[in-house]
């Protein structure tokens, strides 16, 4: 028979850490955590099976389920002393979600159940505390009213407003018991009116609701939203903890608060968190009031008033110290805890792994190796390759000016300038614009995530380090400073000002989420520092990786940002890319609106010098290392000219008339550019192209080679290649090039010829391709194109919504359809190898710096991955990964 109930308490669980798929992440540490002898408030857990049955057999639970809880929570009442329902000694209990993976803010949770008319008068007598009695049912009618009943809790703050008005207070901690008692009757007649029926007296009943809501919750939007973006399937489901209610709101001895056991910024080896005297629950993360610092150094610090918890509860700080070493030793890892102390007694109420910046996650990952606590390997395996993007990107240049507005908490690193905006809903439309903006909020919730998510920096009012917004920021990777007090935020007006100057919805400004400084306008940044613990773990890494990392580099500049993000060489200079500025731009589109061969080669003869001088500098900045060249694949539409100056630049440089070329741009007019007049097909048309190009990389390899005595073997890459005789001329082409330039300069270089395998056709045909082909490039781009058949440049309007339908898991341009594009790409390195054993083979799609999709060209056996440049790092780690996962 299943089992759907786990409890836990009084040093001993029938979960473990390991069962975070049945128990969800909380419940399986709360589990490990009575295990451990550790002080967790007993409690049960009702397994993630029974999330996935509900939704399974139409929102009914298991048949055994009632009975199962029934016992679960005898035995916690039997701990506890204490009996739910009972109006003189009752137990209380909170209702927590709990999935696998950690989902911030994005499920509710219950606090105080158990409380009705009667048995808050036994926890009055019991706690001698009429008034933390009335204010912990009130709390409780409101928050279960709001996420169990769905009565939205504005309705209750602004009864709590209106008696603090009427009775002269500023402040909810100066209203007394009575007044906490009036607020309670007038909360449940508010919900009474609301739905139509009574608030429920039934303990049982108020239970079910709650453990009903969690289930339900799954299914929010905020909830799904978060899934997706984080990849979390939605057949996991989510658990649900009811756990005996422990207070922080006891008076001045008592307090909640979070803690990690290491700096999650920065990763310093220190403790660190944030508590509140006499507080309940969320007080901390929702950044009503301004939490205290955990140590006298942090307090000491920051140059805050407030006692620390070291300084004024030194005992249960003590014991917390104590309890965060056990922890970090047992797991093994940084970890992130709830606590809270009730009456001088400490309490824990969750432990997990800290979420943490990427710079964080580097420096914890190598220390921790360092100390022996993990090995190198684990150390490879605890940083996500895409969260390293975080340290790849600019910091503020110190010596730039800046006009400091304000400053908030240094929340989550990075700096970021752009327009600022008050509202999710416009930063995720600005941002579809291509617009870089700041979502600026008094504080955030989840309905924000997305527009989170589209903005460069969040910028808040209020809210601490672990408020919602930097939380989230850090997750996402985004520059966050929160809590910048002195902000007054006024989203409707779309304005905020500060110290008597204003900055309006649209206007320019930057944040510095690693100091916390707001500045007006944009402000310079620099590259980022790849020393010390970034250099350390990519060492490790580069030692168990298989694949080589090399990079789409088109320009000297990119090649020298790749070669110190490490790469191993260029696996695609994508020639048309290097004729989009200025004069460039003016003879390529000479070439292409010419009449005949003479007029082509007129053109061809300028490109020639600024080819030769570019592959000169790229050679140089690689130095040996392969460089593969793509020769001209210009989608005809982004190279013709389109405003009228454009047309008069050109007939400027060429002497002839405007009329002519628009008539002869007509001509060249396709309806479907992506699959017309591009890659090898031009070659095959105007042979004179590729022999100027060829020409350019050998002319520029010799110059190499006898400047610096260092050999250059140039890899020419013949782009959409569809059958064997396409790439069998272009070939005879690209030799009889060489032949002649070695003659001219008596000097011989060595190189290679290879095609790009970016249609399925060349994937099936890639036995017989082989034949011509030295290498084969994968060009995931156009053969996610050309096999799903979705135009690389119409696509953004309707994939999302395949996206959010689940037709697909990802956008397959992102990362690689691993069943459909995947298995042409398997097809075609087979077939390749099968003529030719040991054929070069590599990717040169977007999809080389997605760590999803290296990990899969580590499987297929491809022999490297090339990528943009910033994405080096993270290919690199991913493809260490991806070989230590073997
Ligand atoms: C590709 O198609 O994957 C590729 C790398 O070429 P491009 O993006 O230039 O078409
Ligand atoms: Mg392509």
């Amino acid at each position: 028979m299943t089992k759907w109930v786990y409890s836990f308490g009084d040093g001993a669980a029938e979960g473990r850490a390991d069962m975070k798929n049945l128990l969800g992440g909380k419940g399986a540490n709360l589990a490990e955590m009575a295990s451990l002898g550790l002080p967790v408030p007993p409690g049960l857990t009702i397994t993630t099976e029974v999330c996935t049955y509900y939704y399974a057999n139409g929102q009914e639970y298991p048949d055994t389920l009632e009975s199962e809880v029934n016992q679960a929570i005898a035995k916690i009442e039997k701990s506890v002393g204490a009996k739910f329902g009972d109006k003189d000694n009752p137990l209380l209990v909170s209702v927590r979600s709990g999935a696998r993976v950690s989902m911030p803010g994005m499920m509710d949770t219950v606090l105080n159940l158990g409380l009705n008319d009667e048995t808050v008068e036994g926890l009055a007598k019991n706690s001698e505390n009429p008034r933390f009695a009335w204010d912990s049912y009130r709390r409780f009618i409101q928050m279960y009213s709001d996420v169990v009943l769905g009565v939205d809790h504005y309705h209750f703050e602004e009864l709590i407003e209106i008696l603090k008005e009427e009775k002269g207070i500023d402040l909810d901690t100066h209203l007394e018991a009575e007044d906490w008692k009036e607020l309670a009757q007038q909360f449940k007649a508010k919900t009474e009116e609301e739905l139509g029926k009574p608030f429920p007296q039934d303990v049982r009943e108020q239970l079910w609701g709650a453990i009903g809501a969690v289930f339900s919750s799954w299914q929010i939007d905020r909830a799904k939203v978060y899934r997706k973006l984080n990849n979390i399937p939605e057949d996991w489901g989510t658990a649900v903890n009811v756990q005996a209610m422990v207070f922080g709101n006891m008076g001045d001895t008592s307090a909640t608060g979070v803690a990690f056991t290491r700096d999650p910024s920065t990763g310093d080896n220190e403790y660190y968190g944030e508590y509140l005297i006499n507080a309940q629950g969320e007080d901390v993360v929702a950044g009503i009031r301004t939490p205290q610092n955990l140590t006298k150094a942090a307090r000491e610090a920051a140059g805050a008033t407030l006692p620390s918890m070291e300084e004024s509860m030194p005992e249960v700080f003590g014991e917390l110290a104590d309890v965060f070493d056990k922890l970090e030793h047992h797991y093994k890892d940084m970890q992130d805890i709830e606590f809270t102390v009730q009456r001088g007694k400490l309490w824990m109420l969750q432990t997990r792994a800290g979420k943490r910046t990427a710079k964080a996650a580097l420096k914890i990952a190598v220390e921790m190796a360092a100390d022996g606590l993990i090995d190198e390997k684990t150390a490879v395996l605890r940083v996500e390759p895409a969260a390293l993007d975080q340290l790849l990107h600019p910091t503020l240049d110190p010596d730039a000016p800046r006009d400091v507005l304000t400053r908030g908490l240094p929340a989550s690193p990075g700096a970021a300038s752009g327009e600022v905006v008050f509202d999710a809903d416009h930063a995720e439309a600005a941002a579809k614009e291509g617009r870089s903006v700041i979502l600026c909020r008094v504080e955030t919730s989840p309905e924000d995530i997305h527009g989170m998510h589209a903005a460069k920096g969040i910028l808040t009012a209020r809210g601490g380090m672990t408020s919602h917004a930097a939380v989230v920021a850090r997750g996402m990777g985004r520059p966050c400073v929160s809590g910048a007090g002195q902000l007054r935020i006024d989203g409707k007006a779309g304005v905020m000002s500060c110290a008597g100057r204003e900055v309006k919805e649209g206007d320019i400004i930057t944040i510095d989420g690693a100091s916390g400084e707001v500045m007006i306008g944009e402000v310079k940044t620099l590259q980022p520092e790849l020393a010390g613990d970034f250099a350390k773990l990519m060492e490790w890494a580069d030692s168990y990786r298989k694949l080589k990392v090399r990079t789409n580099a088109d320009t000297p500049h990119d090649t020298s940002t790749a070669r110190e993000f490490g790469a191993e060489g260029i696996g695609l200079c994508r020639t048309e890319h290097m004729f989009f500025e200025g004069e460039r731009i003016i003879a390529v589109r000479e070439m292409i609106l010419a009449d005949d061969l003479a007029g082509r080669k007129h053109a061809l003869a300028k490109l020639l010098p600024m080819q030769r001088g570019d592959f000169i500098e790229i050679f140089k900045i690689m130095r040996g290392l392969p460089v593969t060249i793509r020769l001209l694949d210009p989608p005809l539409h982004e190279f013709l000219p389109r405003e009228e100056d454009e047309f008069e630049d050109v007939a400027k440089a060429i002497g002839a008339s405007v009329d002519h070329l628009k008539r002869r741009a007509s001509e060249l007019h396709e309806f479907n550019p992506m699959l017309g007049h591009r890659g090898c097909r031009l070659g095959i048309t105007y042979p004179e192209i590729y022999e100027m190009q060829a020409r350019a990389i050998f002319e520029a390899a010799i110059v190499v080679e006898e400047e610096t005595g260092e050999t250059v073997v140039p890899e020419i890459m013949i782009p959409l290649v569809a059958t064997r005789k396409e790439l069998g001329m272009m070939r005879a082409v690209v030799e009889a090039a060489a032949e002649e330039v070695f003659a001219e300069k008596n000097h011989r270089v060595e190189y290679m010829v290879g095609t790009m395998i970016e249609l399925p056709r060349a994937a099936l045909q890639a036995g017989k391709i082989a034949v011509e082909a030295d290498f084969f490039s994968f060009g995931t781009n156009d053969l996610t194109q050309t096999t799903i058949g979705i135009s690389r440049d119409d696509a953004g309007r309707f994939l999302d919504e395949y996206v959010k339908k689940d037709i697909f898991a990802q956008d397959p341009f992102v990362s690689i359809d691993q069943e459909g594009v995947g298995e042409l790409v398997e097809i075609g390195a087979e077939r390749g190898r099968s003529t030719k054993p040991d054929l070069k083979l590599g990717i040169c799609g977007e999809h080389g710096g997605d760590p999803a999709s290296v990990e899969f060209c580590h499987r297929t056996g491809l022999d490297y991955v090339s990528c943009s440049p910033y994405r080096v790092p993270i290919a690199r780690l991913a493809a260490a990964q991806a070989a230590l996962k073997d």
